[in-house]
C-alpha cells in the first residue's frame, strides 16, 4: 500500500525514546506519525523490568515535569517501588520501580493511542528522503514514502543488530524482532560516523521452579512514592523480590566455558556497558570474590517469568543451565528464554547539536540507544527533547536547549554531543556538577515552566503546577516573613545560636533534625501550610545555604552557554591551538563557548583563543549584515 501523507513529524521506533518523542511532538500540536515494527511491542522493556534508579530516577522526574509519559506509565504499572539512597541527601536519592511488563506496555499504548495529533503505523522504515541537506520524508516497506518536515530516529539496538547466543549468531534487534539493516545503510550513505556497541541480558526463569522459601526477601517501600507529580497514589498490589548469590561452583562453570562466551571469544567487537557488566565480566574482573549478588525480580503480577538481575550472559544455553542451577534457590529452576548479547550500530553523538538534530541533515533528529546510550530512561529523556525540537523545527520555532544547570537531561545531552561515547553511556548523579540544585523533588520547578513555554505541557499539569507553586510561595512567605531573636527561638524549644542574630523559621528549618511538623506545633500561623509540602520545604531549607554558594558557578556557566559560536567557525585558522584540539573542535563544532570549554583537552588559554576568534567572526558577520 502506498500512502501519500504529509506529516509534520515522523518518529521511527516505538521504544522508550520513540514513545516520548511521538507524544511530545503531538502534545505541541504537530501532526505526528509513529512508525514502528509492531504495535504490541510499543513500550517493551528489552531487558530489566524496572524504571528509575540512581541518576535515572532524576531523568524520569524531569520527563514527567515536561508532561512526558514515562512517569505516569510506571506509576500505573509499578509493582515494587523503592527509594534508593534513602539514608543519603535528597539530591542523590534515586526513585526506582519494578514494572509489570505487560501492564507497562498496555498503559504506554493506551497513552499514545489517546494522544491527539498522533497516528501509529506498524511498518519498517527502510530509507530517509533527503534533499539539499534537509530531510523531506521517510520510505517505509508497506506504506511507501511519507513526507514530513522533521524525522526523529529512535531505533534502539536494531540498527544492524546481531544477537549472540554463545557462538551462535542471529540477525535481530532484540529476541523475537528483526534488525534494521537497510536503515543503517541509509545512515552510512549520508556519511554518518557509525560505531558498534554491545549489551546483554540474562536468561528468564520460570518462577514456579524457584525455591523461594530458601531465599532472602527484599520488600519495597511501605509507602510507595509515585514518579509523576500528577499521580496521587500507587494502586497496583506491591510484590517482594528475593536475593541470592552466585557460588564458587558458578564461577568455576563460567571460567571453564569463557571460550564459548560471545563476549570473551572475540566474536563481538563492540564495547559493552561498564556499569551493567555480564556475569562473565564480573567473574573475570573480580576473581577474588566468592559470590555476586542476584536480585530475583518477578516480571509481573500474573507472569511466572522471573528476571535474575545480575547474571546477564552470552554463554551458550547449555552452560546457562549449569550456571543457573549452581545458584542457591535455583537448583531446579527452568530457563524459559536463554540470555544473549546483542551488538548494534550507533551514530557518533558528536554528529548532533544540543537540540539532538544532526549537523549533516536539517530536520533529522536522533534519540535513544542509537546515540550510544544505554537504558530506558536515558532513551526517553532524549526522546522528549528530540520530539519537542522536531515539532519546533516543523513549526519554524527556535530550538529548545536544556543546559547542564537546568537538568540531568541537559547534562546527558551536553556530555553526548561534546565528548561522544566510547562505551554505552548511562546516567549517574556524579555526572552533574550542580546536583544540589538538580534534585528529583524539584524537577517540576526547574522544567515545567520551560515546558509550558514551549507548549508541551497540557492544561491539567499546568493547573496543578501553578496551584502547587502558589502554595509554596505562600508557605515560604510564612516561613521567612517574621524574624525571631535567639531567645524567642530557644523559648519555642528549637535549636538557637546564641549570637544575637535574628532568624526566620525557614532558617531554623535548615538546621539538622528540625522538621516542619515541629515548627507547626510551635508557631500556629504555620498550620495553614499543607503537610503535603513538608518534605519539599524541609529540603529547600536544608539545601538553601549550599545553593547560594553554587549560584555564582551556575551564573558563570549560563553566561558561557549563552555566548554563541558561529556554526562555520574555521578552527584550522586559529593560531596557537594544538592540532589535536583543532581536530576535536572541528569534529564537535560546539555551539557555545560553554560547550567548547567542555571539549576534551580544552585549556583556559585555548578557550581564550576560541572566544577571540569567535567574537571576530561574529563582528565580521554583524558588519556584513549591516552593510548588506
Ligand atoms: P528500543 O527500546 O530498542 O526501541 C526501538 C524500537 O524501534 C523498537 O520498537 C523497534 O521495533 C523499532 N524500530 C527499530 N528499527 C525500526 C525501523 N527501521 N522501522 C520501524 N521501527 C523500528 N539497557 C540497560 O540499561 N541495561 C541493560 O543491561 C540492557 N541490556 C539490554 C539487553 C538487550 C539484549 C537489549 C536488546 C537491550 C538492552 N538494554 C539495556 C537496552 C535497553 O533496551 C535500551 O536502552 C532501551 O530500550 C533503548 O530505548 P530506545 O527507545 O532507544 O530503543
Amino acid at each position: 500500500m502506498t500512502m501519500s501523507s504529509a506529516f509534520d513529524v515522523v518518529v521511527i521506533g516505538g521504544g522508550h525514546a520513540g514513545c516520548e518523542a511521538a507524544a511530545s511532538a503531538a502534545r505541541i500540536g504537530a501532526k505526528t506519525v509513529l512508525i514502528t515494527h509492531r504495535r504490541d511491542t510499543i513500550g517493551a522493556m528489552s531487558c530489566n523490568p524496572a524504571i528509575g534508579g540512581l541518576g535515572k530516577g532524576h531523568l524520569v522526574k524531569e520527563i514527567d515535569a515536561l508532561d512526558g509519559v514515562m512517569g505516569r506509565v510506571i506509576d500505573e504499572a509499578g509493582i515494587q517501588f523503592r527509594l534508593l539512597n534513602r539514608s543519603k541527601g535528597a539530591a542523590v536519592r534515586g526513585p526506582r520501580a519494578q514494572a509489570d511488563r505487560r501492564l507497562y506496555r498496555r498503559a504506554m499504548l493506551r497513552e499514545l493511542s489517546n494522544t491527539p495529533h498522533l497516528t501509529i503505523l506498524e511498518d519498517e522504515v527502510c530509507d530517509l528522503a533527503i534533499s539539499k541537506h534537509q530531510v523531506t520524508g521517510v520510505e517505509s516497506v508497506r506504506h511507501g514514502v511519507l513526507t514530513c518536515a522533521a524525522v526523529v530516529v529512535c531505533t534502539g539496538t536494531f540498527l544492524r543488530g546481531v544477537m549472540h547466543f554463545g557462538q551462535n549468531q542471529r540477525e535481530g534487534g532484540r529476541i523475537g524482532d528483526q534488525a534494521a539493516v537497510r536503515l543503517s545503510q541509509a545512515f552510512s550513505a549520508v556519511g554518518f560516523q557509525l560505531g558498534r556497541l554491545k549489551t546483554g541480558t540474562p536468561p528468564r526463569l520460570d518462577g514456579r521452579t524457584i525455591s523461594w522459601s530458601r531465599l532472602e526477601p527484599q520488600p519495597g517501600d511501605e509507602q510507595p512514592e509515585p514518579f509523576s507529580f500528577l499521580t496521587e497514589r500507587i494502586v497496583q498490589p506491591q510484590i517482594q523480590c528475593f536475593i541470592t548469590t552466585t557460588t564458587l561452583a558458578t564461577h568455576r562453570i563460567i571460567s571453564a566455558n569463557l571460550h564459548r562466551s560471545a563476549m570473551f571469544s572475540g566474536a563481538i567487537t563492540g564495547r559493552g556497558p561498564r556499569y551493567c557488566p555480564s556475569i562473565e565480566d564480573k567473574v573475570t574482573r573480580f576473581a577474588d570474590r566468592t559470590g555476586h549478588q542476584i536480585f530475583l525480580e518477578p516480571e509481573g503480577l500474573e507472569d511466572p517469568l522471573v528476571y535474575p538481575n545480575g547474571i546477564s550472559t552470552s554463554l551458550p544455553p547449555d552452560v546457562q543451565v549449569d550456571l543457573v542451577r549452581s545458584i542457591p534457590g535455583l537448583e531446579d529452576a527452568r530457563i524459559v528464554r536463554p540470555g544473549y548479547a546483542i551488538e548494534y550500530d550507533y551514530v557518533d553523538p558528536r554528529e548532533l547539536t544540543p537540540a539532538l538534530e544532526t549537523k549533516r541533515v536539517r530536520g533529522l533528529f536522533l534519540a535513544g540507544q542509537i546515540n550510544g546510550t544505554t537504558g530506558y530512561e536515558e532513551a526517553a529523556a532524549q526522546g522528549i527533547l528530540a520530539g519537542i525540537n522536531a515539532a519546533r523545527r516543523a513549526g519554524s520555532s527556535t530550538e529548545l536547549i536544556l543546559s547542564r544547570a537546568s537538568s540531568y537531561i541537559g547534562v546527558m545531552i551536553d556530555d553526548l554531543v561534546t565528548r561522544g561515547v566510547s562505551e554505552p553511556y548511562r546516567m549517574f548523579t556524579s555526572r552533574a556538577e550542580y546536583r544540589l540544585a538538580l534534585r528529583s523533588d524539584n524537577a517540576d520547578d526547574r522544567l515545567t515552566p520551560v515546558g509550558i513555554g514551549c507548549g508541551v505541557v497540557r492544561a491539567p499539569r499546568r493547573l496543578s503546577f501553578e496551584t502547587k507553586r502558589a502554595q509554596m510561595v505562600a508557605a515560604l512567605e510564612l516561613l521567612k516573613g517574621e524574624m525571631f531573636s535567639p531567645q524567642q527561638i530557644a523559648a519555642m524549644n528549637l535549636p538557637a545560636n546564641q549570637d544575637g542574630v535574628r532568624r526566620s523559621l525557614f532558617s531554623v528549618l535548615s538546621r539538622p533534625g528540625v522538621t516542619l511538623g515541629q515548627l507547626r506545633a510551635r508557631a500556629p500561623a504555620l498550620r495553614q501550610i499543607s503537610t503535603a509540602l513538608d518534605a519539599r520545604l524541609e529540603t529547600e531549607a536544608k539545601y538553601d545555604v549550599y545553593l547560594e554558594r553554587q549560584a555564582s558557578a551556575v551564573s558563570a556557566l549560563k553566561k558561557a552557554d549563552g555566548e554563541m559560536i558561529p556554526a562555520d567557525l574555521d578552527y584550522r585558522e586559529i593560531p596557537g591551538l594544538s592540532s589535536e584540539l583543532k581536530l576535536r573542535l572541528a569534529a564537535v563544532r560546539p555551539t557555545t563557548i560553554g560547550q567548547a570549554s567542555r571539549v576534551e583537552g580544552m585549556t583556559p588559554a585555548a578557550l581564550t583563543l576560541v572566544r577571540t576568534q569567535s567574537m571576530r567572526a561574529r563582528d565580521r558577520r554583524t558588519q556584513f549584515g549591516e552593510a548588506g
